[in-house]
């Protein structure tokens, strides 16, 4: 019998975050299918419910692009060594994880201009005195800004200087936060997780605002913040939003993250974006004039990530076709970048866009739910689906749990009409069109 759960499992991997794939579509087991059944083995209860409420629509409409059957998932439990063993690689890797930082990311690669001075300034004042000048440090920006990045260089700088002992720093993403203590109350180890922050000196936590609408991990996040900051170890956080201006976040979180100092990053100017752009040819030996830097930053988008990819590209082009680089073969590559991108995005990719930022899962935006916290992400999404993709009313409403097109063509209309009058709305759709673009 084919494995047809193998068959999909690289689709599901395009659709949902790598992190939410390793826990909890690549454990999952193929037993068998009959009569339309697909039977799966899971390691335990919790598991099943999390993989029933999260994944199993993504899991049924996929089987059914395969088989051209509609298939019922049937859980199978396996409390066996299987899950003894996974229980020890869950362990061995998290200490491996520690202490992990990106090499690239250092205070001496980050270039400085007004857009993002205060931020690095705050930063190497934690770096050079750890939990006594700013604490919490709450860093905001948007996408593609600099934020991973400094928080990086914290970690980079304090083992380079050997101020604190490298096993006593964590960096961890709050998704990788969340994943992580979901995983330890499905194999009952809260109280490693809960040690494991605690015991730390210093702990960097990236995009906090991942958090929203998860009570118990807001819950968890605050019992470590209190135990750390009381015995005053430094806390750094960020996020792309202020910490008052994050929906479905608690009031004591929020007052908490505010305590210490908030700086922000904002969009860089063309002057820090020729700086950033020399320096980064510098590095990579690509030869810049500087016209055509102002070009590239004057044409491209805020974020410095995709900055730094045309960068590479026309790097690459010009390379490889051994062409000076001058601004008409950027305009050249520029507009083939964007072109290529736009028929890139699926329908899917903007469906977990969208979840991501009002963090809802995948399986509410193709229910039916009729919550307005789910409508109103599930019609921004459909709206974005048609507006950034090929897709035909019907095939949307398809991809949407099987939604007819009037449903679909009534919630684009919606939002049509929302946009010329919701100013905040108007942003959220423009901060989700970005990412889009930018992945
Ligand atoms: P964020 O976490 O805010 O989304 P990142 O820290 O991942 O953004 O930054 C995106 C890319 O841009 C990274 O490769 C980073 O090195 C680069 N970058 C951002 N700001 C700067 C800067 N001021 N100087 C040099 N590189 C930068
Ligand atoms: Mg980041």
């Amino acid at each position: 019998m084919p494995d047809i759960l193998s068959q999909i499992k690289p689709k599901i991997a395009s659709i949902v975050s790598e992190d939410s794939f390793k826990t909890w579509i690549e454990p999952l087991a193929f037993i068998e299918l009959q009569n339309s059944t697909c039977r799966i083995g899971v390691p335990n209860a919790f598991f099943r419910d999390w993989v029933s409420e999260n994944f199993e629509s993504i899991i049924v409409t996929l089987l059914k692009d395969v088989t051209k059957e509609d298939i019922k998932i049937e859980y199978v439990l396996k409390r066996d060594e299987k899950a003894a063993e996974e229980k020890k690689r869950v362990v061995v890797k998290r200490n491996v994880s520690f202490s992990q930082f990106n090499p690239r990311y250092t205070f001496e690669n980050f270039v400085v201009g007004s857009s993002n001075q205060f931020a690095n300034a705050a930063c190497l004042a934690v770096s050079t005195n750890p939990g006594k000048t700013y604490n919490p440090l709450f860093i905001y920006g948007g996408v593609g800004l600099g934020k991973t990045h400094l928080l990086n260089a914290v970690g980079n700088f304090l083992v380079r200087h050997g101020t604190i002992n490298p096993e006593r720093i964590c960096y961890i993403t709050a998704e990788t936060f969340t994943n992580e203590l979901i995983n330890s109350i499905r194999f009952e180890k809260m109280d490693d997780f809960r040690n494991r922050f605690r015991k730390m000196d210093i702990i960097l936590i990236d995009d906090i605002q991942f958090i929203a609408g998860k009570e118990r991990t807001q819950a968890e996040f605050f019992h470590t913040f209190n135990t750390l900051y009381d015995n005053m170890k430094q806390i750094v956080v960020t996020s792309d939003k202020f910490p008052r201006d994050i929906e479905n976040f608690e009031e004591r979180l929020k007052s908490r993250l505010e305590w210490g100092l908030v700086a922000d990053i904002q969009l860089p100017d063309i002057e820090t974006k020729v700086a950033i752009l020399n320096k980064k040819a510098e590095h990579e030996n690509i030869d810049l004039p500087l016209d055509v830097a102002f070009f590239i930053a004057t044409n491209s988008e805020d974020s410095i990530r995709s900055l730094e990819g045309t960068l590479i590209r026309v790097g690459a082009y010009a390379s490889l076709n051994k062409a000076p680089i001058t601004t008409d073969l950027v305009k050249q590559i520029m507009s083939h970048v964007m072109k290529e991108k736009n028929k890139e995005i699926t329908i899917d990719m903007v469906i977990k866009e969208v979840c991501s930022h009002f963090t809802v899962t995948i399986s509410d935006i193709r229910s039916n739910k009729r919550i307005r916290s789910i409508i109103h992400p599930r019609q921004i999404a459909m709206y974005l689906a048609r507006k950034m993709t090929d897709s035909s009313l019907v095939s949307i409403g398809e991809r949407f749990g099987g939604k007819d097109h009037a449903t679909v063509l009534h919630s684009i209309r919606k939002i049509e009409s929302e946009l010329s009058v919701k100013k905040e709305l108007k942003s959220t759709v423009e901060k989700i069109v970005q990412r889009l673009k930018s992945t």
